[in-house]
């Protein structure tokens, strides 16, 4: 069912504790944890506790949850003062955009010089 938890769902592990990340900022919906692979001096991921293949379906099914995914973004950029600088949301989606895991994720990248177009 949309939104159940998956036990091959890497994410759905890190929400639930089964793998350990470096968890920033929880809510009742989401989790943000620090990018095991950075790509820029502030990389947190957000997902919504919830599994949802990528942020379209996300919006799709759980509107509400997508947009605490985003309000979470901003505040993992104001929690890691990068927001005045600016910093970039990017949800890859579909393996040919460099989707991975296959559970929605938004990556929250700053604190540094961010190029466009990105590659
Ligand atoms: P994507 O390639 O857009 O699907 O993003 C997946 C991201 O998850 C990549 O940037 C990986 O570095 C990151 N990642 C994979 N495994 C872990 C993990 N165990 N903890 C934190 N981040 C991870
Ligand atoms: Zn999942």
């Amino acid at each position: 069912m949309a939104g159940e938890p998956r036990s091959d769902c890497l994410f759905c592990k890190i929400v639930v504790g089964e793998v350990p990340a470096t968890i920033v900022r929880e809510t009742e919906t989401t989790v943000a944890f620090r990018d095991i692979n950075p790509q820029a001096p502030t990389h947190v991921l957000v997902i919504p506790k919830e599994h949802h293949a990528d942020a379209a379906a996300l919006a799709a099914a759980a509107p509400g949850i997508a947009a605490d995914v985003l309000r979470e973004a901003g505040e993992v950029a104001a929690q890691e003062k990068t927001d005045d600088a600016g910093y970039r949301i990017v949800f890859n989606t579909g393996a040919g955009a460099g989707q991975t895991v296959f559970h929605a994720h938004a990556h929250v990248l700053g604190g540094r010089g961010l190029e466009w177009p990105p590659g």
